[in-house]
């Protein structure tokens, strides 16, 4: 005898920390999360294209605000490297930082430079109650690095975004 659930969803630890952030589990939700555990730093079109596979109905502006919703609640963190699309992934929570290669644009996660979440305490806050900090070091890949048409590249641009509620 099998049991049969038709209706009910399996339980998914998904599922679960949709619900555990206070969310409604719903079947976009679930879809968007799935796709960011397979693919990290990724656009909303690229997390819409995958979604489509499973939830052919789903809307881009559906997913827009899923990533919206799940953004939101701390379930996925939003990346805005300059020149790119907003990017998001599932890391959350632990203040780790991107590398980008300003060649090929590849991009990885780099964990707190200084073991805790770094600037937070700038020499001025003007007041501001921080909450987070985002570096993005800007360079070259090791691959990009390795090829010889790309030495005269400028290695050295490092952004330094402080992220807070602008007034
Ligand atoms: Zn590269
Ligand atoms: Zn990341």
């Amino acid at each position: 005898m099998t049991p049969t659930r038709n209706d009910a969803p399996p339980v998914d630890p998904l599922a679960t920390s949709i619900r555990d952030a206070g969310l409604k589990v719903t079947a976009p939700r679930v879809a968007v999360l799935t796709a960011l555990a397979d693919m990290p730093h990724v656009d909303a079109d690229t997390v819409f294209r995958a979604v489509r596979e499973t939830l052919p109905g789903t809307s881009l502006q559906a997913v827009y605000g899923v990533l919206g919703a799940l953004t939101g609640v701390g379930l996925v963190r939003r990346f805005d490297p300059a020149g790119s699309p907003a990017l998001f992934e599932r890391r959350v929570g632990d203040n780790h930082h991107h590398l980008v290669c300003s060649h090929c644009g590849t991009i990885r996660d780099v964990d707190c430079v200084i073991g805790a979440a770094p600037c937070l305490t700038p020499v001025d806050t003007a007041g501001f109650r921080i909450h987070t900090a985002e570096v993005t070091f800007w360079g070259l890949c090791a691959e990009c690095a390795a090829d010889p048409r790309n030495s005269s590249d400028p290695i050295d641009s490092t952004t330094h975004t402080h992220s807070e509620e602008t007034p």
